[in-house]
């Protein structure tokens, strides 16, 4: 009973001491932006900080969903530093938290961490201090496992909240807790229980995703029903979005990339994203005789070898690294002016994630997406494991295969509306002089279902390549060969075809099946269309077809154009409406 007590005295204290915030915002506005200038050199504020920590310094629950590198950390960092009590922050990565830590304590504030390696009494202390009214903790950084897993972090957590010095708990990365995110961590589920432990104690969480099925789960998953989100614009007007076909071989394609290293971006900094640790070196090794300032990093080179090429890349003595996404979440590189991707990333949240870490001083900076259709089975036979994952890798798809403006495409996979005009010109497809034809593939289409209604075992879409090129028929032979490979993956990402995974020996190998829409295909019911720049129509169909076809485009203007897919419910609507 003693301790009930105590608790509500507690609880009454922050109360009174919140709602005075409330009152003196404007002085509180004014210490905030005092210790910004002294200790960070920051004069202004960008938007939604200062909103951000008026609403936690009032006891509000508060999301900020601001893009990568948009200042995040200072909307929990001064807060704590200018309200009294201890601000417990989860984040997932240890790196990111040393990085925080060691710059607060240079500048002479109290903050710890604690993590599974914190020695024992180091550890006691700390715990102690968190519950104690005459420490000057400020800053308790911690990782998911250690909330979740050890009781006596726990336990302390309870002591400071029940001394009433429990000021906030700051979720960084809060996405995690999302089994829809990109990145869910199983120990970020405990943090669903800190709002009924810790009623009085407001959450802060913070991401740089933020589609709204994420957003919504992240918000019940925690139990924030009073909070609203903050949300800060998705677009980064500063990056050119662009995708690029990608050669058929190797060593072809390092050639494209040793192109771009040394033209393009010529002494520029960057990073190549590669799908595996395996094609970091194939490109590397492809790479080498180019000789050019590049080095690979994955999460198989040693801890040393890490830190020196990265630190060798951070000082410029490496113009680029080839890189799987282990290289990613924390970087803090102001000038990365270019990043390709080698191949496509396993959602167009992941590709945003990535492609957004050129360009973060404002200045322009170049995203070029490799693309060529049979890199999707080496995604989809990753992904297909996770309910939602093959659906994600056809919106990279969609994203890929666009004849949209891709800056759009990307607003509006994160619920935003950005017009074409206010891309500027900065993606290929907006810069693009050379029009789109939508041509009619129903004939090649039926041809490959036929393929797959005469098998007798299941086949992957390479066979059904390799069959449909051996048994051409006449018109078919017209066909430029690098299009049997996109009206098959269009066919995918439209639902006329299915993917299907059995286990291999090494991983799940992808075999192709009717989909949804095969019967309106077979019976001519439902007709295919697939954009194409209008210089490549002749390489389309190599010669007589093209008047024919080019009659044909103009007489369908009437069917709705297929805009850019991204959301799958959009997907079905669309070709039905094509049906109809
Ligand atoms: P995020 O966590 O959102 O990715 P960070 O908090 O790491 O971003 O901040 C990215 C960079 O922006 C840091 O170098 C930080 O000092 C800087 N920054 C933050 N707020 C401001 C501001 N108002 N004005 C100038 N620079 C800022
Ligand atoms: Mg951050
Ligand atoms: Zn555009």
């Amino acid at each position: 009973r003693v301790k009930e007590k105590k608790c509500r005295q507690t609880s009454r204290e922050i109360a009174s001491q919140r709602a005075k915030t409330n009152i003196i915002a404007p002085l509180m506005e004014a210490k905030l932006k005092k210790l910004a200038d002294q200790y960070y050199g920051i004069k202004e504020f960008r938007p939604l900080q200062l909103e951000t920590m008026l609403t936690t310094l009032k006891g509000e629950d508060c999301i900020l969903i601001m893009p990568t590198g948009g200042g995040k950390s200072l909307t929990f960092q001064l807060p704590a530093l200018a309200a009294p009590g201890i601000s417990v922050v989860v984040s997932p990565l240890i790196s990111l938290m040393e990085d925080q830590v060691s710059a607060l304590k240079k500048q002479g504030f109290e903050v710890a961490m604690v993590t599974s390696a914190t020695p024992q009494p180091e550890q006691a202390k700390i715990l102690r201090n968190m519950a104690d009214p005459n420490s000057k903790l400020k800053l308790v950084y911690v990782t998911p496992e250690k909330i979740s897993k050890a009781k006596r972090f726990q336990s302390a957590m309870e002591k400071s909240y029940e001394a009433g010095m429990l000021a906030r708990i700051v979720i960084d990365e809060v996405h995690c807790v999302s089994q829809w995110g990109h990145d869910f961590r199983p120990d970020y589920k405990i943090l669903g229980t800190m709002k009924r432990q810790y009623p009085n104690t407001p959450i802060l969480g913070l991401t740089a995703t933020a589609t709204e099925k994420v957003l919504a789960d992240v918000l019940s998953v925690l139990h924030l029903s009073h909070c609203k989100p903050l949300r800060a614009g998705f677009n980064r007007p500063n990056l050119f979005y662009e995708v690029m076909e990608k050669a058929a071989n190797p060593p072809a394609v390092a050639s494209q990339i040793a192109d771009l290293i040394k033209g393009r971006f010529a002494g520029q900094s960057g990073l190549v994203y590669c799908f595996s640790r395996n094609d970091c070196e194939v490109v590397m090794s492809h790479l080498s005789k180019y000789n050019l300032k590049v080095a690979y990093y994955h999460a198989a080179l040693s801890v040393q070898e890490r830190k020196e090429i990265h630190h060798k890349w951070l000082r410029n003595e490496l113009q680029c690294i080839v890189a799987t996404i282990a290289f990613g979440m924390g970087i803090d590189k102001h000038d990365v002016r270019f990043i390709i991707h080698h191949t496509i990333s396993k959602s167009v949240e992941n590709y945003y994630q990535e492609s957004g870490r050129a360009g973060r001083d404002g200045q322009e900076a170049q995203c070029v997406l490799m693309f060529t259709p049979s890199d999707l089975f080496k995604i989809t036979s990753m992904t297909c494991q996770d309910s939602s994952g093959i659906g994600k890798s056809y919106e990279v798809l969609g994203f890929a295969l666009s004849s949209g403006c891709r800056r759009a495409a990307l607003a509006q996979h994160f619920g935003e509306h950005v017009g074409a005009t206010e891309c500027k010109r900065m993606c290929d497809n907006c810069r693009s002089t050379v029009p789109f034809v939508k041509q009619d593939v129903t004939y090649y289409v039926q041809e490959v279902l036929e393929i797959i209604n005469k098998k007798e075992k299941d086949l992957t879409f390479a066979m059904i390549i390799a069959e449909w090129k051996s048994k051409r028929s006449e018109k078919t032979k017209k066909l430029a060969p690098g299009y049997l490979d996109k009206i098959i993956i269009h066919c995918l990402k439209e639902g006329i075809l299915k993917e299907k995974f059995k286990a291999g020996m090494y991983k799940p190998i992808s075999y192709c099946e009717e989909g949804h829409y095969t019967r309106a295909v077979k019976s001519g019911t439902l007709k295919v269309y697939l954009d194409i720049p209008t210089p490549h129509t002749a390489q389309f169909i190599a010669t007589s077809a093209i008047s024919a076809a080019s009659a044909s485009v103009s007489s369908e203007k009437k069917v709705p154009t297929h805009s850019v897919l991204m959301k799958s419910k959009s997907k079905s609507t669309s070709t039905k409406k094509r049906k109809a």
